[in-house]
């Protein structure tokens, strides 16, 4: 395929009768698929939205999602995918530095993006075969983007990051980088038509929009979740064939919690074969406990939506029992630096650069944010610290949460580890603080509903296990850590609350 909806149509011609897409209600067969996304295409041309256009799709999963992304596609205009749970803040934002053409809400089915569409004035409609959708006010002054015939270079979508660093940044993926990355990961996790995916991820974040790709690339079947709910999960994996599914570390938490809350034995597995997670360090408890309860190995994986978002994975085949991300992607090159570009010996920490086809495009409107990431030679900073272990993958945290204390480098990730590994510790996150020209460990837990654990407990349990440089100097406990709504935690927030109490 060249373009991303070449690959569902491309199932067209083998078994135009194989189920597609699914959502509660709803399904539809390649064949529906690749009907309904010409007459989306041509509705949304006559609303109006031109090849080089952004157009934002305000949306949870669903089936009209993917016929609006495809529908894109087919025309030639970049799709922006937004999460509904966004607030009205962050929304303006995307619009307003994407100079989108159009809005559009799939709000029959999300309150969230029933009310942006309403502070937005969206009307309702009948958009070809969709069920009514918001659409917003035509964008008269928006401009339009050149349209370039080939793949690698035209952009597909443009996904704004969820900001866990703070800034969003407008990430332009072509064609190519989505198809490449879907493709290898696809092969990589042996996927085949007789798949069927529990697509709880959003679509708005590039590893929901990566699953989409991918299965209906390998001509399988997306079971859409519009809402992560995780007896829903457990339900549909016990009774509707889910043979896979891909969540962050917080989609098993979670599960894990209703688990132990509703009592149930042992999850039933049903067609189950394959359990994977990426997006944020995995934590080794979850980690087991997770595979103890569904009797399958968790497959850890790591990219970044700059990436599109495939960089390394953990092998089908070669399941491991550590936090290794895995080995690299085919196609994918890396080399490990020192924060000043310099060489590391391999098996040292450094920064992670990465090229290859499925490296972005680059920031949109933001040229010299994109050079500082990608030099002359297409490698692309990660702004990970990573290190290797043969061909073994470890990422040890990010650059910019690095905290030099009395100048040895503390990696949060290992303290957070540490953390977490305590039974009545739920999630822990850890940021450095300023404090008289050195930089202090502070660390945020949150502990199980009704544990008795104190701050001192929390301190003497860590004592025995970290080197002093490494301990906290405080540790906070807070009913609940900020996220983002992928279940990543927000840390500039919390080292801004820390500014905020010294101020
Ligand atoms: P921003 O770039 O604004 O902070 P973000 O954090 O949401 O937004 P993403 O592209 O969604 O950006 O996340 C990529 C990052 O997630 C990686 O750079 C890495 O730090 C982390 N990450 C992803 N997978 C893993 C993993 N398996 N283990 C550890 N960290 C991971």
């Amino acid at each position: 395929p060249r373009r991303i909806h070449d690959a569902p149509a491309r199932q067209v011609a083998k078994a135009p009768d194989r189920i597609a897409l699914v959502e509660d209600g709803a399904f539809w067969t390649y064949g529906e698929l690749n009907q309904r996304v010409t007459e989306t295409a041509t509705v949304l041309s006559s609303l109006g939205i031109r090849p080089g256009d952004r157009m934002i799709i305000v949306s949870e999963n669903c089936i009209a999602l993917a016929a609006l992304l495809l529908a894109a596609s087919k025309l030639d205009a970049w799709a922006i995918v937004a999460n509904p749970r966004l607030s009205a803040r962050e929304l303006d934002q995307i619009r307003g530095h994407s100079g989108a053409r159009r809005m559009l809400f799939t709000s029959g089915i999300s309150k969230e993006a029933a009310a942006h569409a309403a502070r937005y004035g969206a009307e309702r409609r009948q958009v070809g075969p969709l069920a009514e959708i918001g659409v917003g006010p035509l964008n008269e002054s928006a401009a339009v983007e050149p349209v370039v015939a080939d793949p690698a270079k035209q952009v597909a979508v443009l996904i704004y990051t969820s900001g866990t660093t703070g800034t969003p940044k407008g990430v332009m993926l072509s064609h190519d980088n989505l198809l490449i990355s879907a493709r290898t990961t696809a092969h990589f996790r042996k996927m085949t038509e007789g798949d069927k995916i529990y697509l709880v991820l959003p679509i708005s974040h590039i590893v929901g929009i990566s699953l989409l790709i991918m299965t209906l690339m390998v001509g399988g079947t997306v079971r859409m979740v519009s809402k992560y709910d995780p007896a829903a999960t457990a339900k549909a994996i016990a009774e509707e064939g889910v043979t896979i599914l891909n969540g962050v570390p917080a989609t098993y938490q979670r599960l894990l919690e209703y688990k132990s809350i509703s009592g149930a034995q042992q999850f039933a597995r049903g067609k189950l074969r394959l359990i994977a997670v990426a997006g944020a360090p995995l934590d080794l408890n979850l980690k087991s406990r997770v595979e103890q309860e569904f009797g399958l190995p968790l497959l850890n994986g790591y990219g970044i939506t700059e990436c599109s978002p495939g960089i390394a994975g953990v092998r089908f085949d070669a399941p491991r029992a550590d936090q290794a991300v895995g080995t690299l992607l085919p196609g994918v090159e890396a080399r490990v630096r020192t924060i000043d570009g310099i060489p590391t010996t391999r098996g040292e920490v450094g920064e992670l650069h990465v090229r290859g086809r499925n490296v972005m495009l680059g920031y949109y409107r933001a040229p010299e944010l994109t050079a500082k990431v990608i030099d002359s030679e297409g490698w692309f900073n990660t702004g990970d610290l990573a290190r290797f272990d043969g061909d073994c993958l470890y990422i040890v945290g990010r650059t910019k949460e690095m905290i030099i204390r009395s100048g040895f480098n503390v990696y949060p990730a290992e303290i957070e580890a540490v953390l977490s590994s305590h039974k009545d510790v739920v999630q822990s996150a850890v940021v450095g603080r300023a404090a008289d020209g050195n930089e202090e460990v502070v660390a945020f837990v949150q502990l199980l509903p009704g544990s008795c654990t104190t701050r001192d407990d929390l301190m003497e349990f860590v004592r025995f296990q970290l080197t002093s440089y490494k301990r906290p100097s405080e540790i906070i406990v807070l009913d609940a850590l900020p996220a983002t709504s992928t279940g990543k935690i927000l840390k500039h927030k919390l080292a801004e609350s820390l500014a905020g109490e010294a101020a």
